[in-house]
C-alpha cells in the first residue's frame, strides 16, 4: 500500500468530509514558501498552512535551536518547576507587547489559548465577588473549536451539532460609524452582567477575512474599559505581523486585558499557545485562600522545545529584513488588488497588511458548500498554489519570506482565474 492508501486505513482528516474528500497529497519536504510533494510537485504555500508559518517551512535556525533544546531538557513538569526558555519567551514577549501586559500563561493551541483567557476573566469576577457572567463577542467571530472557544464564536453549520451546549454569548455587529454609538449603549446597558469582551483585532479570519476599521475597535475598546468590561484581543490569527505591524493591537490607541497567541508564535514550527494579561487581572488570584486559584494547565504546558522554536522564532521576527518583507508583501498585495479591481469576476477585495482577501461573484450563492469553492480550490492546486477559499473567498496570506517571483506566480494564477472561472 502506498501512503495515501494507509492514510485512508487509518486517519480521520480535519475539517474533511471523508466520505467525498479527494486523497490527501503526501508531502515529504517544506523549503521556504514552498510544500514539495512525494511526486515531486511543488506547491507554494500561499496561506502559510492554515495561518501559522511566519518564516519559511524547515527553517534551518529554527531547526537547530530545537534540535539543541530537545538534547538539552524535552520536557518538565511545569507546576512546581520551571526552566529558562518559558521566563526569557515571557520576557522578551512582554517587552515587545503594550506596556500593561505583565504575566504569561502557557497552553498548547489557539483554542487552549482562548479557554485561559475565558477562565481567567470570569474567575476574575468570581473572586472579586461579583456576579459578572456574560460575554460579548462578534457576529461570525471564531475563536476555536474546543467547547468554550466555540461558545465564544458564531453560530454557524460548523457549531449545529452542539449549539444546543454552548454557554449563552451576547453577540454584536462589528462596529462602523454608522452604529458605534448604539454598540456602546448596548454595552452600558448590560454592563453589569458583563465580564468580558473578546474581539478578533481589524481581521476575522475564519469569517472570511472581514475587515473592519481600528478606530472603531478602539472606540469599542475603551468604552469598555470605561464600563470596567475586561477585554480579551485574540492575536492567534494577527499576531506576529500579519497585520502589517507586529500584533493588530498596535493599531489601536487602548490596551486589552488579555491577549491570545498561537499560530505564528513558533514560527508554524509547532503547536504551542499563550496567553498574557494585566497585574491587575493577576493580583485578583492572589490569595491566602486557595480556591481564588487558576485551577488550569495541561500536561505539556511551556514545554521546553515549543519555548525553543518561539524564541527562534522571535530571533528571526525581530530582524529588520523581516519588517521589510512583512511591508513588500503589503505593497504587492496593494498593487495587485488596484490591478484586478473592477474585474467583472469580482464582488471586492480587501487587504490588512500581508493579508490579502477577494471576494468572488456568484450570483447569489454563497455557500461554504457551493461548487465554486471546490472548483477554485481544486484550480490552484493543479496550478502548484495552496489556496484554500472560504466560501467564495480566496485570501492569500503567505509566509513573509516569499518571493517576488513566488508572489508574480501567485498573482498571475489568480488572474488566470479570474478570466477563466
Ligand atoms: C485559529 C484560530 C484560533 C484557534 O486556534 P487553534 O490553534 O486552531 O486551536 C483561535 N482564534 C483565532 C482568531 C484563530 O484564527
Amino acid at each position: 500500500m502506498n501512503l495515501v492508501e494507509r492514510d485512508l486505513q487509518v486517519i480521520w482528516h480535519p475539517y474533511t468530509q471523508m466520505k467525498t474528500a479527494q486523497p490527501p497529497i503526501p508531502i515529504v519536504r517544506g523549503e521556504g514558501a514552498c510544500l514539495y510533494a512525494e511526486d515531486g510537485t511543488k506547491y507554494i504555500d500561499a496561506i502559510s498552512s492554515w495561518w501559522v508559518n511566519i518564516h519559511g517551512h524547515a527553517h534551518p535556525y529554527i531547526a537547530k535551536k530545537v534540535a539543541e533544546q530537545l538534547l538539552q531538557l524535552e520536557h518538565a513538569i511545569f507546576a512546581g518547576f520551571t526552566h529558562s526558555g518559558a521566563v526569557e519567551l515571557a520576557e522578551r514577549l512582554l517587552a515587545i507587547l503594550p506596556a500593561n501586559q505583565a504575566k504569561a500563561f502557557y497552553s498548547d493551541n489557539g483554542s487552549t489559548a482562548i479557554e485561559v483567557a475565558i477562565k481567567m476573566c470570569l474567575q476574575y469576577w468570581h473572586n472579586k465577588g461579583e456576579q459578572r457572567t456574560k460575554i460579548i463577542a462578534f457576529k461570525n467571530a471564531y475563536h476555536g473549536d474546543t467547547f468554550g472557544a466555540m461558545s465564544v464564536s458564531g453560530r454557524s453549520a460548523f457549531t449545529a451539532a452542539f449549539d444546543s451546549l454552548l454557554f449563552e454569548v451576547e453577540f454584536i455587529d462589528l462596529p462602523n460609524a454608522d452604529n458605534i454609538e448604539s454598540l456602546k449603549s448596548q454595552i452600558s446597558n448590560l454592563k453589569s452582567q458583563i465580564s468580558s469582551f473578546i474581539f478578533e483585532p481589524l481581521v476575522q479570519g475564519s469569517a472570511g477575512m472581514i475587515m473592519y476599521e481600528a478606530r472603531y475597535l478602539d472606540e469599542l475598546m475603551a468604552h469598555c474599559r470605561a464600563e470596567g468590561v475586561l477585554l480579551i484581543d485574540d492575536e492567534v490569527f494577527t499576531g506576529f505581523g500579519r497585520t502589517g505591524k507586529a500584533f493588530a493591537c498596535n493599531h489601536v490607541q487602548t490596551q486589552p486585558d488579555i491577549m491570545c497567541f498561537s499560530k505564528g508564535l513558533t514560527g508554524g514550527t509547532m503547536a504551542f499557545g499563550l496567553t498574557t494579561c494585566t497585574q491587575q487581572i493577576y493580583d485578583a488570584f492572589l490569595s491566602d485562600d486557595k480556591m481564588k486559584t487558576l485551577f488550569h494547565g495541561h500536561s505539556y504546558t511551556a514545554n521546553p522545545v515549543a519555548c525553543a522554536a518561539a524564541l527562534a522564532s522571535l530571533d528571526l521576527f525581530l530582524e529588520p529584513s523581516t519588517q521589510q518583507n512583512i511591508n513588500r508583501i503589503a505593497t504587492r498585495h496593494t498593487t495587485f488588488a488596484d490591478k484586478v479591481k473592477g474585474h467583472r469576476s469580482l464582488r471586492s477585495t480587501r487587504q490588512t497588511g500581508t493579508i490579502l482577501a477577494l471576494e468572488w461573484e456568484t450570483g447569489n450563492n454563497t455557500s461554504y458548500f457551493s461548487g465554486l469553492r471546490d472548483k477554485l480550490y481544486n484550480y490552484f492546486l493543479d496550478k502548484g498554489v495552496i489556496l484554500r477559499p472560504l466560501g467564495n473567498i480566496i485570501y492569500i496570506l503567505p509566509p513573509y519570506c516569499i518571493t517576488d517571483t513566488e508572489l508574480d506566480y501567485i498573482y498571475a494564477t489568480i488572474g488566470q482565474a479570474l478570466d477563466e472561472l
